[in-house]
């Protein structure tokens, strides 16, 4: 089949390699579609070392079950599909413990094992989710979407809150969506001066779009004694996004962390701990509810697909994932 293949930091190559085969309780996707995420785009750019060498990535797969091994009964073949990533083992501290995210023990398709940027893809039956109703570049969203979910499982949001979102990426994007159903009083998104994506923020229902500075100001002006936002969502995918977070932030509120860049963080510790803040990082979410809110129509992700690439034009695509004017650059299998 062919792959794109992540041989080290700007090695990435179009190769033919040999197709997978499903063995036991393993599926084979046919994948149709794959988006390129901030962790793929860490590796691709070499802040975020690469944890298999050389790893065909891609986590965001959509496409259809073609193959399944020995074990498979269930009636899969020729549904459309998404999996989940993290490929626990369902018997250690964790998984009995409901946090199979964090098994120790655990493989991550397209991290630490072969993911979707390729013809096919292998995963195990159990982390598969059929959706035959969605369509496949919706599809390849429900992972984002559920790690997004995951920041208000780690934190709940309060109704009426002051809200920052910093960052107007794919996980900028999707989060105010999801946190606007929370009934929040504002949400103010901060981006770039003139940054091309200043529409998307607005499309998806910011209630102000302002500068780093302009947000300092604003939050003067706006929040109670003007000492900051209720919940800060960090998701610039930069080593200076916590510390801007952190300032925006008021007296025992909440930064919810959500940038995996792999850089090292300076931030005003004792401003953590003076204002009590807490930082809460989340990872991978709840697919079903991600789900649920792409079948409702919840949550708008096609307007936030800027560029689509075939596989064999993959470097390319994540040049232009780099592009301001791109929000989510895909792969089209
Ligand atoms: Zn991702
Ligand atoms: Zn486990």
């Amino acid at each position: 089949m062919k792959a794109l293949v992540l041989h080290g930091p700007g090695d990435l190559r179009l190769e033919e390699v040999d197709d997978p085969i499903p063995r036991n309780d393993w599926v084979r996707i046919r994948v149709k579609r794959v988006g390129i995420c901030g962790t793929d785009k860490a590796f691709y750019k070499g802040t975020y070392k690469l944890m298999k060498k050389p790893l065909i990535p891609g986590h965001e797969i959509a496409g259809i079950i073609d193959m399944v091994g020995e074990n498979v009964s269930e009636p899969l073949i020729g549904h459309k599909v998404t999996t989940e990533i993290n490929v626990y083992c369902g018997k250690c501290w964790y998984c009995r413990h409901g946090m199979y995210t964090h098994c120790p023990y655990r493989e991550t398709i397209g991290i630490t094992r072969d993911g979707g940027m390729a013809e096919y893809v292998l995963t195990r039956k159990d982390l598969v989710h059929v959706v035959d109703d969605l369509d496949f570049d919706i599809i390849a969203f429900i992972e984002p979407l559920a790690a997004v979910v995951e920041m208000i499982e780690m934190q709940r949001v309060e109704p009426f809150s002051n809200i920052a979102v910093l960052g107007i990426g794919p996980i900028g994007l999707l989060s105010i969506q999801v946190l606007k159903l929370f009934n929040p009083n504002k949400i103010v998104a901060i981006a770039r001066r003139g940054s091309p994506k200043i529409k998307y923020a607005y499309m998806v229902g910011a209630d102000e779009v302002l500068t780093y500075d302009e947000a300092l100001e604003y939050m003067k002006k706006h929040t109670p004694e003007g000492q900051g936002f209720d919940y800060v969502v960090e998701a610039t995918g930069s080593s200076k996004g916590l510390d801007m977070a952190l300032k925006l932030t008021r007296p025992r509120g909440v930064v919810a962390a959500k940038s995996t860049h792999g850089s090292d963080v300076s931030f005003n510790y004792t401003l953590m701990v003076v204002k009590e803040v807490r930082i809460v990082g989340s990872r991978c979410g709840p697919f079903d509810k991600a789900i649920m809110l792409l079948r409702r129509g919840l949550v708008r992700v096609r307007e936030l697909i800027t560029a689509v690439y075939p596989l064999e034009k993959g470097v390319e695509a994540f040049e232009a994932s780099f592009r301001r004017e791109n929000v989510k650059v895909q792969l089209e299998i």
